[in-house]
């Protein structure tokens, strides 16, 4: 018997939530359109129609890899950040919305008028701050800098499909390392690094250890290498007034606050997201 879109719908719903996807309605609707080929408008509009076989076993394929794990960004190749829709593959994380709150924090701070104002965004992976940043901004110059080539082809192809390149550019970059100076001055650098601690990875649910890249998830020993390594390399390029923001883990901004005051910059404040948890830190480089 041929089921209707709608019917397909349910059905994978059902799946989902059984398997204790959080966002099963959502995510129910992605593959279905992954599956049919369809734009989520063009779903509803046939939600009557039937589908085919062919649809309903690739659907039933899809949910079945999402049930075991994978995260439903990978199946779709797409996912949305503040609004844009972003490709995402296995060789970056998937933009979380606990991000979004850093570049919430960070639009304000750009809007000052001004010089011309220019970011850096480290370890950027989808470029997804530095592209929301850029989006939201038209007048703020961008630079995504990853070590993985692999993410930064993702962030290319990010800015070129959103409009963006004219005024983003890409860079292989080792945070660890100290960066060429010929880099110039920036009015503001953000960081979304790894942050988990090396022994709590194995901690993490299986959607994320079992399929995002360990590379963008470990922070060392004590989950705050990365912050060090930006502190004592990177903030040299941070322009006098400029400000620093950090996505930080659930129990790490105070012990990141306390190592940006103890690089000397002031104005620290964070921002939380909507667990309650103080998931952005910032501060300011000033005299
Ligand atoms: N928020 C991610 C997680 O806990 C970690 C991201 C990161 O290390 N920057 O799955």
């Amino acid at each position: 018997m041929p089921k209707t879109y709608n019917e397909l719908y349910i059905a994978s719903r059902q799946t989902l939530r059984e398997a204790g996807i959080e966002a099963y309605a959502l995510e129910a609707r992605l593959l279905l359109g992954l599956a049919a080929g369809k734009r989520q408008e063009e779903l509803l509009r046939d939600l009557q129609l039937y589908a085919s076989t062919a649809i309903e076993q690739k659907l039933e394929a899809l949910c079945r890899r999402r049930a075991a794990g994978e995260p439903a960004a990978y199946l779709t190749g797409r996912w949305e950040f503040c609004g844009l829709e972003l490709r995402v593959t296995r060789d970056t994380l998937v933009p979380r919305s606990d991000t979004e709150v850093l570049v919430e924090r960070a639009l304000p701070l750009l809007r000052a008028p001004g010089a011309v104002q220019r970011v850096l965004d480290l370890g950027t992976g989808t470029g997804c701050i530095g592209l929301a940043l850029a989006h939201f901004l038209p007048a703020v110059r961008v630079l995504l800098a990853d070590k993985s080539p692999a993410a930064l082809a993702v962030a290319r192809e990010n800015a070129e499909r959103l409009g963006l390149s004219g005024r983003v550019d890409c860079l292989l970059l080792d945070m660890t390392k100290p960066p060429d100076p010929a880099l110039g001055s920036f009015s503001m650098i953000v960081s979304n690094p790894p942050y988990v601690r090396s022994a709590e990875l194995a901690e993490l649910d299986w959607s994320v250890r079992g399929y995002e890249p360990r590379e963008a998830l470990d922070g060392g020993a004590d989950g705050l290498r990365f912050y060090r390594c930006i502190l004592q390399h990177h903030l040299p390029l941070l322009r006098q007034g400029g400000w620093l923001l950090f996505e930080v883990g659930e129990d790490q901004a105070g012990p990141v606050l306390a190592l940006m005051r103890r690089a000397g910059l002031l104005s620290l404040s964070t921002a939380r997201d909507s667990a309650g948890y103080e998931r952005v830190v910032c501060g300011r480089k000033t005299e």
